[in-house]
């Protein structure tokens, strides 16, 4: 093992930030300055020669949808967002190529990966680009931007959430989109679906899920096709945010929250909110098990494996089946 590695990474986090790239120059002003202070001296025995390559897959949402693995073959026609002659993957394929070179520029490897994930995808970020859309009548209404991390969210993948909540709506001038009519599938996206299909990214990979715009906004859409490098700078701005606070030697927050998996201890509903108040949207029995993907006041989030199906339920009302480990 190399000796104090976190060290030698804020070594080259202060050289790429001295990097004289044009566009980048407004943001990495001040961040070269802050780590100008910071930067410790390399130790005395560092490999001068040595650089960590940060790696990092951007997914071009729908791209090559219907050639997804039989696992996900049910998803196969789901093609997303539509508008003018123009399909989603299209439009989230233009802003990864032109955020590509930005990254690469910096110092980073980029994998641009279609609908179909490699299976246990590794990378030091993983982010998923979409485009959202919604039908005529309250098109005009809806519009910006959003992001998710997976359920079981680790701390490196809420520390990519939060690059973007930074940097984006700073660099795009985009709305955050605080409808969150989507986020629950957003949190579920089969490319972060470890505990479901064998192609989807490592629990360990740090993962968000990126809602670039509306394509079905008339302002969202004048900035798509004038001015899509905007969109392209915020992507590969945000993901350079996360890279400077990350410390590829540090593996601990890179590993998801760990739940057992449980079985309900009689028939009953799941709710659609963590309480008794909500509906009951599906029933279950004591054969069902119960896959964790968030808590909440005494409450669980959880997929009933081997369904589509994701609800509520109190804590009181499962047991824990013993010795049964899903994590890989
Ligand atoms: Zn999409």
């Amino acid at each position: 093992m190399l000796p104090c590695p976190p060290l030698r990474w804020l070594a080259l986090v202060w050289l790429l930030c001295l990097l004289p790239l044009a566009p980048l120059a407004v943001l990495a002003v001040p961040v070269a300055a802050e780590s100008r202070q910071s930067a410790p001296a390399a130790p005395a025995d560092a490999d001068p020669e040595f650089v960590y390559v940060p790696r990092v897959g951007i997914q071009v949402g729908h791209w090559n949808q219907d050639q997804l693995p039989s696992e996900q073959a049910r998803i196969r026609r789901d093609t997303g967002a539509y508008r003018e002659g123009v399909s989603e993957w299209e439009l989230n394929y233009m802003v990864a190529e032109q955020a590509k070179p930005i990254l690469e520029a910096a110092g980073v490897q980029v994998d641009l990966l279609p609908a179909t994930i490699p299976p246990g995808y590794r990378a030091d970020a993983f982010v998923s680009l979409h485009f959202d859309g919604v039908d005529p009548p309250i098109a005009d209404l809806r519009r910006g931007w959003k992001v998710t991390t997976p359920y079981l969210a680790s701390p490196k993948s809420l520390l990519l959430e939060q690059a973007f909540r930074e940097v984006y709506p700073t660099v795009t001038g985009l709305p955050y989109d605080e409808k969150h009519g989507s986020l629950a599938n957003m949190r579920a996206n089969y490319t972060f679906a470890w505990y479901r299909f064998e192609h989807a990214i490592a629990p360990e990979t740090p993962a968000a899920l990126i809602e670039l715009a509306f394509s079905t906004n008339p302002a969202d859409w004048a900035l798509i096709t004038e001015q899509p490098e905007l969109l392209a700078e915020g992507l590969a701005q945000s993901i350079l945010r996360y890279l400077e606070q990350f410390d590829p030697y540090q593996t601990l927050n890179r590993r998801p929250p760990y739940y057992p998996l449980y079985t309900p201890r009689e028939p009953m509903s799941l709710y659609d909110w963590p309480n008794y108040q909500s509906a009951g949207i599906e029933q279950i029995t004591p054969d069902n098990r119960l896959l964790v993907m968030r808590e909440q006041d005494g409450w669980y989030l959880v997929f009933v494996r081997g369904t589509w199906d994701l609800g509520w339920i109190p804590a009181e009302a499962l047991q824990r089946i013993p010795n049964y480990h899903r994590n890989r």
